[in-house]
């Protein structure tokens, strides 16, 4: 859509859809024939994590697995913070959501008497993940799903669009400011809405070394935190143990299978180093093995996962994919390690939701990664994270077409707008480079306080709304894993190794909560503080 078209447009009050990945998308269709406006900051198909997942979805179909079984594998990931009957409710809703993917037009893979074919994964006590293709769920989902959007007459699609503040009165929606994606000076549009549901996926773009798209920069966390929305266990980050340090951004994943095919990890000396952290060496849990890559990276030794004995020749064979990411750096994974470092990946935390999927303002719905429901706890189990985001897109919709939403729109306040949308690119270079180092894998008390004084300085500073936005997103993270002195589930600290049984809850905060952090620890700084981080 043209942006003179949409800047007629200013008054639509329809049911507003922000994110084109599994939730934006499927929520739309679940809604139709109502009319809905779906934004989305890329074309469909791209800047959407939902397109590179490999693995599928989790989904107690198989024969000999029960839902029950599926919750009782999700409780035991979460490290005591999952909330039980959350996690029970979305295992029993998964086959449903699976024939609606189905009907769609996804092609899940079948075994040969025409049943779902269903694959194993870390963590998972029964075969339970339906796939496409192997390792293509991700690229089958979105394709299916823009398709089925495109033929809907009631969906109104703008794409290249960034959502920037979410505008409120009294707690209650009234609509959203937007500017269009990679064009800074243009003017930002207000449009009017009674119902906004954001489902603009994750925050690993916050870290410079992630596997998510440059759109998982936290931004809808931060126009929902901006708002006064609460915000439910930001602090818990879940980092991939092994993406490829190729010199691309984001990193191409070297995925847990090379491991269980008996590829090992090895320091910069050639020292095999998990066998002394963990009984299970190369295959403990992802989050052992991610600090294990960290620590060796952070004591200068490097990180590298060593294939040329178990897979040697065979390396193009079995991992087309990561063979491909391997030469395109010019390694050859037959010959030599792939120098590997951990990657931020998923989000357990986000805007707090009900069951419904509503959030803590009248008028705002929050679905898949941007949301928190309680499912996670403070570790996601593989292949939840997409059933969650299929689950609580439908909920939404039930309870959207059975909500009595204002009559009629309220006319928007446009927040005042900041100079432009351009991500001026030394401060976010350096916001990536703090989270990376300072509230990553390993994470400590110091290094936690000087992390959310310079985010909050940078949120107050900023003159782009992106950077404002994304300093508010990595703000919540690093105060709330600076409030959190104990280690649980992905979130570390070196100062506080063991698990608080005080702490056995989950967190609930607000970016105003936040601040006062930053203001209480602002006396503490020290001098090498005062450093800008705007460029
Ligand atoms: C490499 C990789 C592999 C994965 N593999 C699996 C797997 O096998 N199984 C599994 O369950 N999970 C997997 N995950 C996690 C899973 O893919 C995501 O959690 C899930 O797809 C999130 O879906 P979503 O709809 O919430 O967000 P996304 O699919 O990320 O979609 C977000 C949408 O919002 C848009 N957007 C963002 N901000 C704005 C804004 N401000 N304004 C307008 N639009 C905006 C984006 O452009 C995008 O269209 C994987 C993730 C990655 C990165």
């Amino acid at each position: 859509m043209s942006h003179q078209i949409l800047n007629r447009m200013t008054n639509f009050d329809d049911v507003i859809i922000v994110g084109g990945g599994l939730t934006g998308l499927f929520c739309a269709l679940k809604l139709a024939p109502r009319p809905v406006t779906l934004i989305a900051a890329a074309p469909l198909g791209q800047g959407a994590s939902t397109a590179w997942a490999q693995g599928g979805i989790a989904a107690a179909v198989g024969e000999g697995d029960s839902p029950e079984a599926h919750a009782v594998d999700t409780i035991a990931a979460g490290g005591g913070l999952v909330d039980e009957a959350i996690a029970l409710a979305l295992a029993r809703e998964a086959p449903a959501r699976i024939r609606d993917l189905l009907h769609y037009g996804v092609p899940f893979d079948r075994d040969l008497e025409g049943r779902l074919a269903v694959g194993r994964e870390a963590a998972h006590s029964a075969r339970r993940i339906v796939h496409v293709r192997g390792d293509m769920a991700g690229r089958a989902i979105i394709a299916a799903l823009t398709e089925a959007v495109r033929r809907t007459p009631s969906i109104r699609l703008i794409e290249g669009y960034v959502a920037e503040a979410l505008l409120t009165e009294d707690n209650e929606v009234t609509g959203l400011q937007l500017r269009k994606a990679n064009e800074p000076n243009v003017m930002p549009l207000t449009i009017a809405a009674r119902a906004v549901v954001l489902a603009t996926g994750g925050i690993g773009h916050l870290y410079a070394v992630t596997t998510n798209p440059r759109e998982a920069s936290g931004l809808g966390l931060a126009i929902a935190a901006r708002a006064g929305a609460v915000i439910a266990d930001p602090e818990f980050v879940q980092f991939h143990p092994t993406a490829i340090m190729a010199g691309r951004d984001p990193a191409p994943l070297a995925t847990e299978a090379l491991r269980g095919e008996g590829a090992i990890l090895i320091n910069g000396k050639g020292e095999r180093f998990m066998a002394a952290r963990h009984r299970l060496a190369e295959l403990a849990p992802r989050d052992i093995v991610a600090r294990g890559v960290f620590a060796e990276i952070a004591a200068g030794r490097g990180a590298f996962l060593d294939a040329r004995d178990a897979l040697g020749a065979r390396f193009a064979d079995k991992f087309p994919t990561v063979h491909a990411s391997c030469l395109a750096a010019g390694i050859d994974p037959a010959r030599v390690p792939i120098p590997v470092a951990p990657a931020a990946h998923y989000h357990m935390g986000g805007i707090a939701v009900d069951a419904r999927g509503r959030s803590s303002i009248d008028g705002l719905w929050a679905g898949g990664e941007v949301s928190s429901t309680g499912a996670h706890g403070a570790n996601r189990l593989a292949s939840n994270s997409l059933l969650e985001a299929v689950v609580y897109a439908a909920r939404i919709a039930e309870d959207i077409k059975s909500s009595a939403l204002p009559a009629t729109a309220r006319a928007p306040a446009a927040s005042p707008p900041r100079r432009n949308a351009a991500f001026p690119a030394l401060s976010e270079t350096n916001l990536r480079a703090m989270m990376t180092s300072r509230v990553g894998v390993i994470r400590d008390g110091d290094h936690l306080a000087e992390a959310v004084r310079a985010f909050a300085r940078l949120e107050r500073e900023a003159h782009s709304a992106a950077l404002a936005n994304m300093a508010a997103s990595a703000l919540l993270v690093a105060a709330s894993a600076w409030t959190r002195r104990e280690s649980r589930g992905a979130h570390y600290r070196s100062d506080c190794p063991a698990e608080s049984q005080a702490l056995a809850h989950r967190t609930m905060t607000t970016l105003a909560k936040a601040r006062a952090i930053a203001e209480s620890l602002a006396d503490r700084a020290p001098a090498r503080d005062a450093q800008p981080m705007m460029a």
